[in-house]
């Protein structure tokens, strides 16, 4: 078991754990990143908060906690049970697995608690396997170095973070850097009071929600923003939590006070029932009154947020194991697969050949948010690279190898991870061919998560095909939204969340479409896979080769025969053809034989002479063309609704 994992499972830091180890009297290096499994038990029963007995007698349930991905073997020892029985169990809800293979949280999960388990999904690393914490656990105190604070702007939609974040940048890029392009990586630096601040500039929760339901965290600093005009709200609060949460400090931006209807008391007033309370008030939050638009008071943020980082001390060994995080990815056009990174730990060079998530490869091109190319880049610097196999995931490690052999094995163990078997509930989003609506459940982890999602669909309005939101909220996918989703022919698309073990067997008995997701990308790139599917095949007629006649020797009712030469094209039997006189058409037919040199021949190209027969009922003449026609199948394409 590493190191980390028993941190989490003790529900205390690491270095907490490693000062509890040593006196409780186990001899653990301070390098060991991890413990066998004995001695992790051994450590558990001694580090373990004892339960309070408070009942007569303690539920017999047993909880067990399962990562992301398990092969079918590791999670029969931790049952405790044979093998058989997880096999059977997994094959009666729908999962086709071996003793060998992987299988995924949702599967797992609805296994155990068939068999009488309570089951918890660990936090982990993204590939279920190392951490940052486990890699900054390693770092050598002696080579610490102060680093920039990474800081993440979060709040409720429309507050200002937009704003804000432009206000911040426009007003302190450095004389050089003025005019210089700015492009999105996910992050941008800015240099105030001689200091460098990181912040994460990534649209809406999503890059947030990923990081967390991996267990990743690059925000040293939150700045809550709260409109002073609208007071504390849903998004609000879950930010609070997960400051809370992640320990990560907070400051609160009471923004927009150039309105006349702010009112940054009753912000302080209902932050403080919230449990966030203003130093003045005898709480220890830092609370800045700020306009985003009119640039008050974003100095003092500024400098609270140098404040905070110094007293917080983040610090990072430049010269050490080098270790960052994605924060965006995407497939550019140009350089192929792409991702953001934030460096947390030791310096990523050019030329580095790294594992990112299910990507590998050596760094082609590093560069920053002014779209320089860089040579390298230290501890919380954002910076975009190119030169990976495949695009990673927002949340994914990226990690630095001797030799591509190596990277490239530890992005294929990410990339089975990514494959292991899912519950066959999972069955992807359907496309209803036969309504031209697609109607959609949604359920995410969070309220921004699910803006950020409505925000992307209704990016694919278009004429074909009508995307229905049936319902949207927040939370696990039970059983009520499959019902929901029977009854109203829906897919159910989760973000971020799991599918309750209930839920996933009634989705199996009705035969409910159900597909959950970790990238927005995926899900709108999925559900315009299925609105595609959907719209109509359009054929369009294109003339394929044209031919002139020369002489007609033969006339029927339904049938001539005539000579000619293809001035365009060819001409092929079994086409369809049209007759053109002039400018006009006269009728239409088909090829039946065609001669060259008084041979049958499938086809005749431009320049040759041939005799043809043709089915038609026009009466063709000399001077008259015959035009080849081939239907073709448009390729299918979304049509956006013009404004
Ligand atoms: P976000 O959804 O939190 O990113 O919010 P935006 O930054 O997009 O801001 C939402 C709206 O509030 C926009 O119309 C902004 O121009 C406006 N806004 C943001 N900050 C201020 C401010 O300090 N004062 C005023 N009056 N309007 C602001």
């Amino acid at each position: 078991m590493n190191i980390a994992s028993l941190s989490q499972e003790l529900n205390i830091s690491v270095t907490e754990l490693r000062r509890r180890m040593s006196e409780a009297g186990f001899r653990i290096s301070a390098r060991a990143r991890k413990v066998d499994n004995v001695l992790a038990r051994e450590i558990l029963d001694k580090l373990k908060p004892k339960p309070k007995i408070t009942g007569p007698a303690t539920s017999a349930v047993k909880t067990i906690t399962i990562p992301s991905v398990i092969s079918v073997r590791d999670f029969a020892v931790s049952l405790g049970l044979p093998a058989s029985a997880v096999i059977k169990s997994l094959i009666t809800n729908g999962v086709m697995a071996s003793l060998n293979e992987q299988i995924d949280y949702d599967a797992a999960a609805v296994v155990a608690h068939e068999l009488g388990f309570i089951a918890e999904q660990a936090r982990e690393g993204a590939s279920g396997a190392e951490t940052v914490a486990d890699v900054l656990a390693r770092q050598n105190s002696e080579n610490l170095k102060p680093r920039p604070p990474i800081v993440a702007v979060m709040g409720h939609v429309d507050h200002g973070k937009t704003k804000l974040l432009d206000t911040i940048r426009s007003t302190n890029v450095i004389d050089t850097e003025a005019g210089a392009i700015t492009q999105h990586i996910g992050a941008y630096r800015v240099l105030y009071k001689e200091k460098w601040i990181t912040f994460l500039d990534t649209p809406g929760h999503e890059a947030f929600a990923a990081m967390r339901a991996r267990g990743a965290n690059v925000t040293d600093i939150i700045i809550l923003v709260v409109a002073a005009d609208d007071g504390v709200k849903q998004q609000t609060l879950e930010v609070i939590n997960r400051a809370k949460l992640t320990k990560t400090p907070m400051i609160v931006a009471v923004n927009k006070i150039d309105k006349a209807e702010a009112n940054p008391e009753l912000v302080k007033k209902q932050l403080a029932e919230a449990g966030v309370a203003p130093e003045e008030w005898g709480g220890n939050t830092i609370f800045v009154p700020i306009s985003a638009k009119q640039n008050l008071g974003v100095d003092k943020l500024l400098d609270m947020i140098l404040l905070t980082a110094e007293v917080a001390e983040f610090k990072a060994d430049p010269s050490g194991e080098i270790v960052g995080t994605v924060i965006e990815s995407r497939l550019s056009k140009t350089q192929g697969p792409t991702a953001s990174v934030i460096i947390q730990s030791g310096t990523l060079a050019v030329g580095s050949i790294v594992s990112v998530g299910a990507g590998y490869g050596r760094v082609r091109i590093l560069h920053d948010e002014h779209r320089r190319n860089l040579k390298t880049a230290g501890p919380s610097t954002p910076v975009r690279i190119s030169g990976l196999s495949e695009v990673p995931g927002v949340g994914d490690l990226l990690r630095v190898y001797p030799d591509l052999r190596t990277a490239e094995a530890v992005a294929r163990q990410a990339l089975l991870s990514r494959k292991a078997k899912h519950l066959a509930a999972k069955s992807g989003i359907a496309a209803d061919v036969e309504n031209q609506q697609l109607n959609l459940i949604i359920k995410a982890d969070m309220q921004g998560s699910l803006e950020a999602i409505t925000q992307e669909l209704n990016k694919l309005e278009n004429k074909d095909v009508k995307i229905k939101i049936i319902s949207a909220g927040v939370g696990d996918i039970n059983e009520s939204d499959v019902l929901n989703a029977e009854s109203a022919h829906a897919n159910i698309v989760g973000f971020h969340n799991n599918v309750s073990p209930a839920a996933a067997r009634l989705v199996k008995q009705k035969k409910v479409n159900i597909a959950v997701y970790d990238i927005i990308y995926e899900l709108t790139e999925e559900v315009t896979q299925a609105i595609l599917k959907m719209v109509l095949p359009e054929v369009e007629i294109l003339v394929v080769g044209r031919a002139k006649i020369l002489a007609v020797f033969m006339t029927e009712k339904n049938e001539t025969i005539v000579g000619g030469v293809v001035t365009e094209g060819e001409i092929a039997r079994d086409r369809k053809v049209a007759i053109e006189r002039g400018e006009g058409k006269i009728g239409e037919g088909k090829i039946e034989e065609l001669q060259h040199n008084k041979l049958p021949i499938p086809k005749v190209k431009k320049g040759e002479e041939f005799g043809v027969k043709i089915s038609t009922k026009a009466k063709l003449a000399k001077g008259d063309y015959i035009a080849v026609l081939e239907e073709r199948i448009k390729e299918k394409k979304l049509k956006t609704v013009s404004t």
